[in-house]
Protein backbone atom coordinates (compact mmCIF):
# COMPACT_ATOMS: atom_id res chain seq x y z
CA UNK A 1 0.00 0.00 0.00
CA UNK A 2 1.41 3.67 -0.60
CA UNK A 3 1.67 5.93 2.23
CA UNK A 4 -1.54 8.16 3.25
CA UNK A 5 -0.88 11.71 2.59
CA UNK A 6 2.54 13.56 4.44
CA UNK A 7 0.26 16.45 5.23
CA UNK A 8 -2.77 14.57 6.68
CA UNK A 9 -0.83 12.49 8.89
CA UNK A 10 0.75 15.47 10.96
CA UNK A 11 -2.88 16.59 11.74
CA UNK A 12 -3.90 15.89 15.53
CA UNK A 13 -7.41 15.04 16.21
CA UNK A 14 -9.26 17.88 17.97
CA UNK A 15 -8.80 17.76 21.84
CA UNK A 16 -11.78 19.00 22.63
CA UNK A 17 -13.64 17.14 20.83
CA UNK A 18 -12.39 13.41 21.87
CA UNK A 19 -12.94 14.91 25.70
CA UNK A 20 -16.15 16.03 25.02
CA UNK A 21 -17.27 12.84 22.91
CA UNK A 22 -15.56 10.60 25.72
CA UNK A 23 -17.65 12.53 28.59
CA UNK A 24 -20.86 11.71 26.33
CA UNK A 25 -20.12 8.02 26.42
CA UNK A 26 -19.26 7.99 30.21
CA UNK A 27 -22.44 9.37 30.58
CA UNK A 28 -24.38 7.04 28.12
CA UNK A 29 -22.77 4.46 30.14
CA UNK A 30 -24.40 5.50 33.34
CA UNK A 31 -21.33 6.86 35.09
CA UNK A 32 -21.75 10.49 36.47
CA UNK A 33 -19.33 12.28 35.03
CA UNK A 34 -19.90 16.25 34.75
CA UNK A 35 -18.47 17.56 31.53
CA UNK A 36 -16.45 21.06 31.18
CA UNK A 37 -14.96 19.67 28.63
CA UNK A 38 -16.89 21.27 25.65
CA UNK A 39 -16.96 24.57 24.26
CA UNK A 40 -20.80 24.79 23.69
CA UNK A 41 -23.63 26.57 25.30
CA UNK A 42 -25.74 24.15 27.52
CA UNK A 43 -28.73 26.62 26.34
CA UNK A 44 -31.26 25.30 23.60
CA UNK A 45 -31.77 27.20 20.45
CA UNK A 46 -34.50 29.61 20.98
CA UNK A 47 -37.95 28.68 19.47
CA UNK A 48 -38.10 31.48 17.00
CA UNK A 49 -35.25 30.38 15.28
CA UNK A 50 -36.18 26.79 15.76
CA UNK A 51 -39.40 27.53 14.03
CA UNK A 52 -38.17 29.65 11.56
CA UNK A 53 -36.36 26.57 10.21
CA UNK A 54 -39.55 24.46 10.77
CA UNK A 55 -41.34 26.84 8.46
CA UNK A 56 -38.24 26.45 5.89
CA UNK A 57 -38.79 22.92 5.81
CA UNK A 58 -42.33 23.54 5.26
CA UNK A 59 -41.47 26.19 2.25
CA UNK A 60 -39.62 23.20 0.45
CA UNK A 61 -36.10 25.60 1.02
CA UNK A 62 -34.44 22.09 0.81
CA UNK A 63 -32.01 23.20 -2.11
CA UNK A 64 -28.56 23.83 -2.51
CA UNK A 65 -28.40 27.38 -2.35
CA UNK A 66 -25.53 29.55 -3.70
CA UNK A 67 -21.81 28.06 -2.68
CA UNK A 68 -21.23 31.13 -0.39
CA UNK A 69 -24.63 31.13 0.94
CA UNK A 70 -28.22 32.92 0.61
CA UNK A 71 -28.81 36.60 -0.26
CA UNK A 72 -31.19 36.86 2.49
CA UNK A 73 -28.17 35.24 5.16
CA UNK A 74 -25.55 37.18 3.86
CA UNK A 75 -27.74 40.79 3.91
CA UNK A 76 -28.57 39.87 7.58
CA UNK A 77 -25.00 38.94 8.45
CA UNK A 78 -24.00 42.83 7.27
CA UNK A 79 -26.98 44.22 9.38
CA UNK A 80 -26.16 42.46 12.64
CA UNK A 81 -22.30 42.98 12.32
CA UNK A 82 -23.01 46.59 11.99
CA UNK A 83 -25.61 46.90 14.57
CA UNK A 84 -23.39 44.97 17.37
CA UNK A 85 -20.03 45.27 16.16
CA UNK A 86 -20.41 49.11 13.92
CA UNK A 87 -18.58 46.69 11.10
CA UNK A 88 -19.64 47.89 7.37
CA UNK A 89 -19.42 45.53 5.09
CA UNK A 90 -21.58 44.56 1.74
CA UNK A 91 -23.28 41.24 0.94
CA UNK A 92 -20.68 40.85 -1.42
CA UNK A 93 -18.17 40.57 1.07
CA UNK A 94 -19.57 37.72 3.17
CA UNK A 95 -19.03 34.24 2.65
CA UNK A 96 -21.33 31.94 4.97
CA UNK A 97 -19.63 28.44 5.49
CA UNK A 98 -20.88 25.25 7.65
CA UNK A 99 -19.47 26.21 10.49
CA UNK A 100 -17.10 29.18 11.55
CA UNK A 101 -13.98 26.51 12.08
CA UNK A 102 -14.65 25.52 8.14
CA UNK A 103 -14.73 29.34 7.58
CA UNK A 104 -11.19 30.15 9.05
CA UNK A 105 -10.43 27.13 6.85
CA UNK A 106 -11.50 27.80 3.71
CA UNK A 107 -9.61 31.57 4.85
CA UNK A 108 -6.51 29.97 5.56
CA UNK A 109 -6.79 28.17 1.94
CA UNK A 110 -6.96 31.48 0.86
CA UNK A 111 -4.09 33.11 2.06
CA UNK A 112 -1.22 30.39 2.64
CA UNK A 113 1.19 28.83 0.20
CA UNK A 114 2.53 25.90 1.64
CA UNK A 115 5.76 27.24 3.72
CA UNK A 116 3.92 30.50 4.00
CA UNK A 117 4.17 31.11 8.46
CA UNK A 118 1.27 32.14 10.27
CA UNK A 119 1.99 33.69 13.80
CA UNK A 120 -0.23 32.35 16.21
CA UNK A 121 -0.69 33.68 19.92
CA UNK A 122 -0.56 31.22 22.77
CA UNK A 123 -2.72 30.46 24.34
CA UNK A 124 -4.74 29.22 21.53
CA UNK A 125 -7.92 27.36 20.37
CA UNK A 126 -6.73 23.86 19.45
CA UNK A 127 -8.26 23.68 16.41
CA UNK A 128 -6.13 26.94 14.80
CA UNK A 129 -2.77 24.89 14.67
CA UNK A 130 -3.98 21.85 12.93
CA UNK A 131 -5.94 23.88 9.90
CA UNK A 132 -2.54 26.03 9.82
CA UNK A 133 -0.67 22.80 9.28
CA UNK A 134 -3.58 21.33 7.21
CA UNK A 135 -3.17 24.21 4.65
CA UNK A 136 0.48 23.47 4.61
CA UNK A 137 1.53 26.69 6.37
CA UNK A 138 3.97 26.82 9.28
CA UNK A 139 2.66 28.04 12.58
CA UNK A 140 4.63 30.25 14.46
CA UNK A 141 3.42 30.87 18.09
CA UNK A 142 3.70 33.42 20.21
CA UNK A 143 3.05 33.16 23.80
CA UNK A 144 1.31 35.03 25.92
CA UNK A 145 2.27 34.80 29.65
CA UNK A 146 -0.30 34.08 32.52
CA UNK A 147 1.50 37.25 34.16
CA UNK A 148 0.38 39.21 31.02
CA UNK A 149 -3.46 38.52 31.25
CA UNK A 150 -2.88 36.01 28.68
CA UNK A 151 -2.51 38.80 25.72
CA UNK A 152 0.43 39.13 23.23
CA UNK A 153 1.88 42.75 22.71
CA UNK A 154 1.97 44.46 19.67
CA UNK A 155 6.11 44.06 19.90
CA UNK A 156 5.76 40.26 20.27
CA UNK A 157 3.73 40.21 17.23
CA UNK A 158 6.25 42.71 15.04
CA UNK A 159 9.13 40.07 16.50
CA UNK A 160 7.76 37.46 15.39
CA UNK A 161 7.18 38.80 11.39
CA UNK A 162 9.24 37.46 9.02
CA UNK A 163 9.21 38.07 5.17
CA UNK A 164 7.52 34.66 5.02
CA UNK A 165 4.87 35.32 7.11
CA UNK A 166 1.15 35.51 5.90
CA UNK A 167 -0.86 35.72 8.55
CA UNK A 168 -2.28 36.58 12.50
CA UNK A 169 -5.04 34.68 13.80
CA UNK A 170 -6.52 36.58 16.58
CA UNK A 171 -9.39 35.01 19.22
CA UNK A 172 -10.83 38.08 20.87
CA UNK A 173 -12.18 37.41 23.09
CA UNK A 174 -10.14 34.13 23.47
CA UNK A 175 -10.77 30.82 23.62
CA UNK A 176 -9.22 29.49 26.23
CA UNK A 177 -8.20 32.62 28.11
CA UNK A 178 -11.51 34.07 28.00
CA UNK A 179 -9.51 37.60 27.64
CA UNK A 180 -10.13 40.05 25.73
CA UNK A 181 -8.02 42.97 23.96
CA UNK A 182 -9.25 46.64 24.05
CA UNK A 183 -8.72 48.71 21.28
CA UNK A 184 -5.33 50.52 22.04
CA UNK A 185 -4.15 46.79 22.40
CA UNK A 186 -5.98 45.58 18.93
CA UNK A 187 -4.59 49.38 17.56
CA UNK A 188 -1.16 48.51 18.05
CA UNK A 189 -1.65 44.53 16.78
CA UNK A 190 -3.38 45.73 13.83
CA UNK A 191 -0.70 48.49 13.18
CA UNK A 192 2.28 45.78 13.28
CA UNK A 193 -0.10 43.83 10.69
CA UNK A 194 -0.59 46.27 7.98
CA UNK A 195 3.34 48.11 8.22
CA UNK A 196 4.12 44.23 7.18
CA UNK A 197 1.24 43.52 4.83
CA UNK A 198 0.03 40.88 7.09
CA UNK A 199 -2.97 39.55 6.66
CA UNK A 200 -4.90 39.37 10.38
CA UNK A 201 -7.95 36.63 10.61
CA UNK A 202 -9.64 37.91 13.64
CA UNK A 203 -12.06 34.86 15.11
CA UNK A 204 -14.91 37.46 16.86
CA UNK A 205 -17.29 34.56 17.40
CA UNK A 206 -17.28 35.08 20.90
CA UNK A 207 -17.97 39.07 20.75
CA UNK A 208 -21.66 39.32 22.55
CA UNK A 209 -20.34 37.32 25.67
CA UNK A 210 -18.17 40.18 27.22
CA UNK A 211 -18.48 40.40 31.22
CA UNK A 212 -18.64 43.31 33.84
CA UNK A 213 -19.41 46.34 31.21
CA UNK A 214 -16.33 45.52 29.01
CA UNK A 215 -16.61 46.91 25.76
CA UNK A 216 -16.22 45.14 22.32
CA UNK A 217 -13.97 46.11 19.55
CA UNK A 218 -13.95 44.83 16.19
CA UNK A 219 -10.58 44.99 14.79
CA UNK A 220 -12.41 46.07 11.34
CA UNK A 221 -13.27 49.21 12.86
CA UNK A 222 -9.84 50.13 13.07
CA UNK A 223 -9.71 52.36 10.37
CA UNK A 224 -9.76 51.30 6.17
CA UNK A 225 -6.30 50.15 6.39
CA UNK A 226 -6.48 47.58 8.81
CA UNK A 227 -9.73 46.66 7.33
CA UNK A 228 -8.26 45.95 4.11
CA UNK A 229 -6.12 43.26 5.77
CA UNK A 230 -8.49 41.61 7.87
CA UNK A 231 -10.62 38.62 7.98
CA UNK A 232 -13.14 38.67 10.01
CA UNK A 233 -14.78 35.20 11.53
CA UNK A 234 -18.18 35.12 13.11
CA UNK A 235 -20.60 32.66 13.62
CA UNK A 236 -24.05 31.81 15.12
CA UNK A 237 -22.88 28.61 17.59
CA UNK A 238 -22.05 30.46 20.59
CA UNK A 239 -24.34 33.43 20.48
CA UNK A 240 -27.57 31.77 19.48
CA UNK A 241 -26.92 28.19 21.19
CA UNK A 242 -26.65 26.89 17.49
CA UNK A 243 -23.76 24.71 17.34
CA UNK A 244 -25.39 21.60 15.96
CA UNK A 245 -26.71 23.46 12.91
CA UNK A 246 -23.09 24.69 11.54
CA UNK A 247 -23.37 28.28 10.13
CA UNK A 248 -20.26 30.52 10.35
CA UNK A 249 -19.29 33.52 8.38
CA UNK A 250 -16.47 35.45 6.99
CA UNK A 251 -16.14 38.95 6.16
CA UNK A 252 -13.40 40.52 3.93
CA UNK A 253 -12.39 42.69 1.00
CA UNK A 254 -14.53 41.12 -2.42
CA UNK A 255 -11.38 39.74 -3.67
CA UNK A 256 -10.64 37.14 -0.78
CA UNK A 257 -14.30 36.19 0.06
CA UNK A 258 -14.13 35.76 -3.99
CA UNK A 259 -11.81 33.11 -3.40
CA UNK A 260 -13.89 31.53 -0.32
CA UNK A 261 -16.24 31.17 -2.75
CA UNK A 262 -15.05 29.48 -5.17
CA UNK A 263 -13.56 26.97 -2.35
CA UNK A 264 -16.39 26.61 -1.04
CA UNK A 265 -18.19 25.91 -4.46
CA UNK A 266 -16.30 22.81 -4.86
CA UNK A 267 -15.57 21.29 -1.30
CA UNK A 268 -19.16 21.60 0.40
CA UNK A 269 -21.46 22.58 -2.24
CA UNK A 270 -23.30 24.67 0.27
CA UNK A 271 -24.06 25.22 3.77
CA UNK A 272 -27.38 23.71 4.89
CA UNK A 273 -30.37 25.47 3.64
CA UNK A 274 -32.84 24.80 6.24
CA UNK A 275 -29.85 26.11 8.74
CA UNK A 276 -28.91 29.32 6.86
CA UNK A 277 -33.28 29.87 7.10
CA UNK A 278 -32.85 29.98 10.58
CA UNK A 279 -29.22 31.87 11.24
CA UNK A 280 -31.66 34.47 9.65
CA UNK A 281 -33.83 34.43 12.20
CA UNK A 282 -31.15 34.38 14.96
CA UNK A 283 -29.52 37.69 13.61
CA UNK A 284 -32.65 39.18 12.41
CA UNK A 285 -34.97 38.24 14.93
CA UNK A 286 -35.14 39.47 19.11
CA UNK A 287 -31.68 40.04 20.66
CA UNK A 288 -33.35 39.23 24.10
CA UNK A 289 -32.11 34.97 24.32
CA UNK A 290 -28.29 36.29 24.05
CA UNK A 291 -28.37 39.19 26.56
CA UNK A 292 -30.05 36.08 29.01
CA UNK A 293 -27.56 33.68 28.04
CA UNK A 294 -24.98 35.96 29.06
CA UNK A 295 -26.11 36.86 32.21
CA UNK A 296 -26.40 33.62 32.96
CA UNK A 297 -22.37 32.87 31.70
CA UNK A 298 -21.53 35.77 33.91
CA UNK A 299 -23.22 34.54 37.20
CA UNK A 300 -21.50 31.26 36.50
CA UNK A 301 -18.08 32.49 35.86
CA UNK A 302 -17.93 34.85 38.54
CA UNK A 303 -19.09 31.79 40.87
CA UNK A 304 -16.43 29.29 39.45
CA UNK A 305 -13.47 31.73 39.44
CA UNK A 306 -14.11 32.88 42.87
CA UNK A 307 -14.48 29.49 44.27
CA UNK A 308 -11.82 27.93 42.32
CA UNK A 309 -8.98 30.74 43.83
CA UNK A 310 -10.07 29.55 47.21
CA UNK A 311 -9.17 26.23 46.74
CA UNK A 312 -5.61 25.14 47.37
CA UNK A 313 -3.33 23.98 45.04
CA UNK A 314 -4.85 25.92 41.81
CA UNK A 315 -5.65 29.12 40.93
CA UNK A 316 -7.49 31.00 37.61
CA UNK A 317 -7.81 34.99 36.33
CA UNK A 318 -11.07 36.00 36.15
CA UNK A 319 -11.83 35.90 32.12
CA UNK A 320 -13.83 38.93 30.64
CA UNK A 321 -15.02 37.11 27.69
CA UNK A 322 -16.64 33.91 26.16
CA UNK A 323 -16.92 30.83 28.61
CA UNK A 324 -14.02 29.44 29.60
CA UNK A 325 -11.65 29.65 32.62
CA UNK A 326 -7.76 28.61 33.23
CA UNK A 327 -6.81 27.04 35.79
CA UNK A 328 -3.51 27.14 36.95
CA UNK A 329 -2.19 23.75 38.28
CA UNK A 330 1.65 24.44 38.12
CA UNK A 331 1.78 23.41 41.49
CA UNK A 332 0.20 20.26 41.42
CA UNK A 333 2.82 19.08 39.01
CA UNK A 334 5.52 16.77 40.85
CA UNK A 335 2.99 15.58 43.31
CA UNK A 336 0.39 12.42 43.37
CA UNK A 337 -3.52 12.29 43.80
CA UNK A 338 -5.44 9.42 44.29
CA UNK A 339 -2.14 7.47 43.50
CA UNK A 340 -1.95 9.26 39.90
CA UNK A 341 1.60 10.57 39.43
CA UNK A 342 1.15 13.79 38.16
CA UNK A 343 4.14 15.36 35.80
CA UNK A 344 1.62 17.34 33.26
CA UNK A 345 -2.21 18.98 32.89
CA UNK A 346 -2.86 16.09 31.04
CA UNK A 347 -2.20 13.62 33.70
CA UNK A 348 -4.51 15.66 36.25
CA UNK A 349 -6.84 15.61 33.71
CA UNK A 350 -7.08 12.03 33.18
CA UNK A 351 -6.95 11.18 37.11
CA UNK A 352 -9.52 13.66 37.45
CA UNK A 353 -11.59 11.74 35.13
CA UNK A 354 -10.78 8.62 36.35
CA UNK A 355 -11.11 9.38 40.05
CA UNK A 356 -12.69 12.84 40.10
CA UNK A 357 -15.42 12.44 37.32
CA UNK A 358 -15.08 15.45 35.92
CA UNK A 359 -14.11 15.84 32.13
CA UNK A 360 -11.54 19.09 31.87
CA UNK A 361 -9.12 19.73 28.67
CA UNK A 362 -5.36 19.94 29.32
CA UNK A 363 -4.22 22.78 27.71
CA UNK A 364 -0.94 21.07 26.63
CA UNK A 365 -3.03 21.00 23.14
CA UNK A 366 -3.30 24.69 23.61
CA UNK A 367 0.30 25.96 23.95
CA UNK A 368 -0.49 26.34 27.52
CA UNK A 369 0.99 23.35 29.29
CA UNK A 370 1.00 23.97 33.04
CA UNK A 371 -3.42 24.80 32.94
CA UNK A 372 -6.45 23.17 32.77
CA UNK A 373 -9.74 24.42 30.83
CA UNK A 374 -13.04 24.55 32.29
CA UNK A 375 -15.64 25.43 30.10
CA UNK A 376 -18.69 27.10 32.17
CA UNK A 377 -21.07 26.88 29.40
CA UNK A 378 -22.62 24.46 31.75
CA UNK A 379 -25.59 24.51 34.59
CA UNK A 380 -24.81 26.45 38.14
CA UNK A 381 -26.08 22.29 39.55
CA UNK A 382 -22.95 21.23 37.49
CA UNK A 383 -20.58 23.86 38.51
CA UNK A 384 -20.97 23.28 42.12
CA UNK A 385 -20.80 19.13 42.02
CA UNK A 386 -17.62 19.90 39.67
CA UNK A 387 -15.75 22.22 42.10
CA UNK A 388 -16.58 20.11 45.55
CA UNK A 389 -15.52 17.28 43.12
CA UNK A 390 -12.22 19.09 42.73
CA UNK A 391 -12.07 19.88 46.30
CA UNK A 392 -12.69 15.83 47.16
CA UNK A 393 -10.06 14.88 44.49
CA UNK A 394 -7.08 17.51 45.50
CA UNK A 395 -7.57 16.43 49.21
CA UNK A 396 -6.18 13.49 48.29
CA UNK A 397 -3.12 15.33 46.87
CA UNK A 398 0.65 13.74 48.30
CA UNK A 399 3.51 16.15 47.78
N1 LIG B 1 -13.70 29.84 16.82
C1 LIG B 1 -13.56 29.62 18.14
C2 LIG B 1 -12.65 30.48 18.92
C3 LIG B 1 -14.28 28.59 18.77
O1 LIG B 1 -14.13 28.38 20.08
C4 LIG B 1 -15.13 27.79 18.01
C5 LIG B 1 -15.89 26.69 18.71
N2 LIG B 1 -15.77 25.47 18.17
C6 LIG B 1 -15.24 28.06 16.64
C7 LIG B 1 -14.51 29.07 16.08
C8 LIG B 1 -16.06 27.23 15.73
O2 LIG B 1 -17.42 27.39 15.88
P1 LIG B 1 -18.43 26.67 14.90
O3 LIG B 1 -17.64 25.85 13.95
O4 LIG B 1 -19.31 25.87 15.78
O5 LIG B 1 -19.17 27.77 14.22
N1 LIG C 1 -14.89 25.50 20.32
C1 LIG C 1 -15.36 24.55 21.24
C2 LIG C 1 -14.24 24.14 22.18
O1 LIG C 1 -13.18 24.68 22.11
C3 LIG C 1 -16.07 23.38 20.62
C4 LIG C 1 -15.24 22.18 20.27
C5 LIG C 1 -14.35 22.45 19.12
O2 LIG C 1 -14.86 22.73 18.05
O3 LIG C 1 -13.15 22.41 19.33
O4 LIG C 1 -14.45 23.32 23.02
Amino acid sequence: MKELSQLAGQVQASTTMAIDALAKQMKADGVDVIGFGAGEPDFNTPDHIKAAAAQAIADNLTRYTPASGTPALKQAVCDRMRADCGVEYQPSQVVVTSGAKHCVYIALRALVNPGDEVILPAPYWVSYLELIKMVGGVPVIVTAEESDGFKVTAGQIRQAITPRTKALILNNPSNPTGMVYGREELQGIAQACVDQEVYLISDEIYYSLLYDGVGFTSVATLGEQVKRHTILINGVSKAYAMTGWRIGYALAEEGVTKVMANYLSHSTGSPCSISQAAAVAALNGPQDGVEEMRRAFEQRRDYLVERMNRIEGVSCLKPEGAFYAMMNVERLLGSTICGERIQTSDDFCAAFLKHGLVATVPCSGFGAASFVRWSYATSMENIQKGLDRLEQFLAKTEK
